[in-house]
């Protein structure tokens, strides 16, 4: 009865969900009483490392490492019928929430998506999810023996441990995709927005494309994710993969910068969980100001600049 974790793999190197998720799955494990068996599928993976984050043993499923969630859900029901686990973790990520659900289905297990935290296990098995974007928690009692739990990425820390994990290729048929993949166009050299620790972001008091420099000088300097609120992308000011909120990504970077954003409630469903936001905005009744935890009043195409100039001495 073992935890088993899904790790995401990223141009051929774990992501930081993959650390959180084997970090999780640890002191979930620690709690029952068993063990984590982290899996991950790709070629040439060395996975010896995920013992650092309390992985007891690694699974490689040596086959693409294209996502496809029809075959991945199978693979990784196989495993979890051959291992014996009954709790499977995952990253609440693009992956998770496509692969999941599906997994959920094929083992007749309890689902929880969104989980924010670990479980209680005195009174049952209850989990905390962050619902109605981010505004309030739910707890859920998972009913079934087995369960799959997809958590929420940046909502639990990376915690290291001395231990070794055995690392084994499985020799499993892995199954065939239902779809494939011919090519994927990547967006290369920039900070990943959801795995960024600083995100700059941009509103439409940039006014237009053409300001977009300032944002990325900034990020530049900062070493940041850029990110924009939902009329930019919709504008084309910048591609719809940046744009954060309610109806666009979840994250929560340790900086959140806003630049000329007022603030909406939609825009905060996305940002709000991050640790400190800076808000800069020239209308001092601007929203975005009752949830930062420093703001600055001011013109962005002033601020801006200096700021750039500014932070270059710290870095
Ligand atoms: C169902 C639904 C879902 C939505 N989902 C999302 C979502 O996921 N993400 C999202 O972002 N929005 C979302 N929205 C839209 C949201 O309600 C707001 O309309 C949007 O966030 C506003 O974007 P903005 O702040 O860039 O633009 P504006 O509201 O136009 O605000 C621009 C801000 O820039 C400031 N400003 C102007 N000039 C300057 C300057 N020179 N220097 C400094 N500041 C300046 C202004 O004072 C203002 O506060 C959603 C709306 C709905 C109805």
């Amino acid at each position: 009865m073992s935890v088993l974790v899904f790790v995401e793999m990223g141009d051929g190197a774990f992501k930081k969900t993959a650390f959180e998720a084997v970090s999780y799955s640890r002191e979930l494990a620690d709690m029952l009483g068993t063990q984590v068996v982290a899996v991950a599928i790709g070629k040439g993976i060395d996975g010896s490392e995920l013992g650092k984050y309390g992985a007891q043993k690694v699974r490689i499923l040596p086959c693409s490492d294209s996502f496809t969630a029809d075959a991945h859900g199978r693979m990784l029901h196989n495993l979890v019928h051959e291992s014996g686990a009954s709790i499977v973790v995952i990253s609440n990520t693009y992956t998770g929430k496509s692969l999941a659900p599906r997994l959920a289905q094929l083992m007749d297990a309890s689902l929880a998506s969104n989980v924010v935290s670990l479980p209680t296990i005195s009174g049952g098995f209850v989990v905390k999810r962050s619902v109605f974007s981010g505004k309030a928690f739910a707890y859920v009692h998972l009913l079934k023996d087995k369960k799959v739990i997809a958590i929420t990425p940046n909502s639990f820390d990376i915690k290291y441990h001395d231990g070794i994990a055995t690392v084994e290729e499985s020799t499993m048929n892995t199954e065939i995709s239902k779809t494939t993949i011919d090519s994927v166009n990547k967006v290369s050299g920039k900070i990943v927005l959801t795995e960024a620790e600083v995100v700059v972001s941009g509103g439409r008091g940039l006014k237009g494309p053409e300001n977009w420099h300032l944002i990325e000088d900034l990020a530049a300097v900062l070493g940041a994710a850029t990110a924009c609120s939902k009329p930019v992308s919709d504008m084309g000011w910048r591609p719809h993969s940046e744009h954060v909120g309610q109806t666009g990504i979840t994250i929560k970077p340790n900086l959140y910068i806003a630049v000329g954003i007022s603030g909406a409630i939609q825009h905060l469903a996305g940002v709000s969980a991050s640790k400190v936001i800076v808000a800069i905005n020239k209308d001092p009744e601007a929203p975005f100001f009752r949830a930062a935890d420093y703001g600055i009043v001011g013109d962005a195409f002033e601020i801006l600049p200096q700021l750039i100039e500014a932070s270059k001495k710290y870095t």
